[in-house]
């Protein structure tokens, strides 16, 4: 019974323990995604017996786990990947936050993990940034990346549903994701014999066993010379998403109109909150056509053949938005003219977020913490 899991960690019982040692803070401009972590986290205990214990700040420090732990075996696990940014007035601010307490409550629901209540999951990570604010970058090239993480911790081996988990927030500064500050295209393997997520599956959701199998993909790409999958979908080979990202098609349709793309979420797709806001300023400017709906690769051969293509992008929190250069598909290389374009719409749709999220525009989307 789901209702029954239901009691809420609440953010008024949180403890905060502060860690003695303090790293130093690596330098913004040598960060390398994922590998720098910040001096505290966050974690909150889930038994079937107990429901929810009070949530802790802690030290960082390794966790300790029984070795049949469910999400060790079965994958019971799910993340989120979001940022919190320092703006050009000091304020610390988040972006959209709550889209991704709602797509982790669905992983959850869908992993059958204990339900948590968004907001004071919110309120807890706001308070962990707030201890650890000073390895939030001074920069704006740079952020705090948040990576909120839900694991099946039952000790024993039978499938079923975990009577005890474990959801702990680990936070770290990244760096640009452009090196060189300005935008460099990537190219892309689209090889219709892998598919990262089916109809009917969970690639909506943002579960872990969703990634690990990609990495032989990526290097099988990496070997062909490109630098992501283009993730094709069914005999029709419906364009699906890039890497871990969503993609995002800028053309002038057969009719001659001006129309930006993108695949609806219609289940294998992940609903990811940078689609979500491209989709939203864009139809908001009003200046071009909005759709989502399922792309078919050979209406993308044929409309870079009938030389249609403007832009093709992909989305998504490490890059807001990435251009792409060139896709290798049944052999053969198709260049794509996303840069020699501007590329007008990306760098459009770049400006916009990133002066939300330092704080250079004021939105509701972007609350300080
Ligand atoms: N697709 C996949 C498969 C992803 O892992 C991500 C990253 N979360 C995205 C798309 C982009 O989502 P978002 O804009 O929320 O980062």
């Amino acid at each position: 019974h789901l209702s029954k899991q239901y009691n809420d960690a609440s953010a008024a019982d949180l403890t905060i323990e502060r860690n003695p040692v303090v790293k130093p803070k690596p330098d913004p401009s040598t960060l390398v995604f994922g590998k720098q972590f910040s001096d505290h986290m966050l974690t909150i205990s889930w038994s079937a017996a107990g429901g929810w214990e009070a949530p802790q700040i802690k030290p960082f420090q390794n966790l300790s786990l029984h070795p049949a732990s469910s999400a060790l075996h079965y994958s019971i696990e799910l993340f989120e990947g979001m940022k919190a940014f320092r703006g050009v007035d000091n304020h610390i601010r988040l972006f959209r936050p709550m889209l991704n307490m709602e797509r982790m409550y669905r992983s959850t629901e869908r992993s059958c993990l204990p339900l948590f209540d968004k907001v004071e999951l919110i309120k807890c990570i706001n308070k962990l940034i707030e201890v650890d604010q000073e390895w939030v970058p001074y920069s704006t090239d740079a952020s705090l990346y948040i990576r909120p993480t839900f694991i099946g911790t039952e000790p024993s081996l039978g499938v079923s549903r975990t009577g005890h988990s474990l959801l702990f927030v680990i936070i770290g500064p990244v760096g640009p994701y452009f090196a060189t500050g300005g935008f460099s295209p990537v190219s892309l393997l689209a090889d219709p014999r892998y598919v990262r997520a089916w109809r009917g599956g969970v690639g909506e959701y943002k579960m872990g066993g969703n990634y690990g199998p990609t990495i032989a993909v990526q290097s099988e790409a990496a070997k062909q010379g490109c630098q992501q999958v283009l993730w094709l979908y069914g005999e029709n080979e419906e364009i699906t998403e890039v890497g871990t990202m969503n993609l995002f098609i800028y053309w002038t349709t057969e009719k001659g109109e001006k129309e930006l793309v993108t695949p609806p979420l219609d289940g294998i797709i992940l609903p990811g909150v940078t689609r979500q806001s491209l989709l939203d300023l864009a139809r908001e400017w009003g200046d071009f056509k909005v759709t989502e709906r399922r792309v078919l690769m050979k209406e993308l051969i044929d409309a870079l053949d009938d030389g249609r293509i403007l832009e093709v992008f992909g989305s998504g929190t490490a890059c807001v938005v990435c251009p792409v250069g060139s896709l290798l598909y049944r052999g053969q290389t198709y260049q794509i003219p996303t840069m020699k374009n501007g590329p007008e719409i990306a760098k459009r749709f770049h400006k916009e977020l990133t002066d939300i999220q330092y704080g250079r525009t004021q939105r509701d989307w972007a609350p300080v913490i």
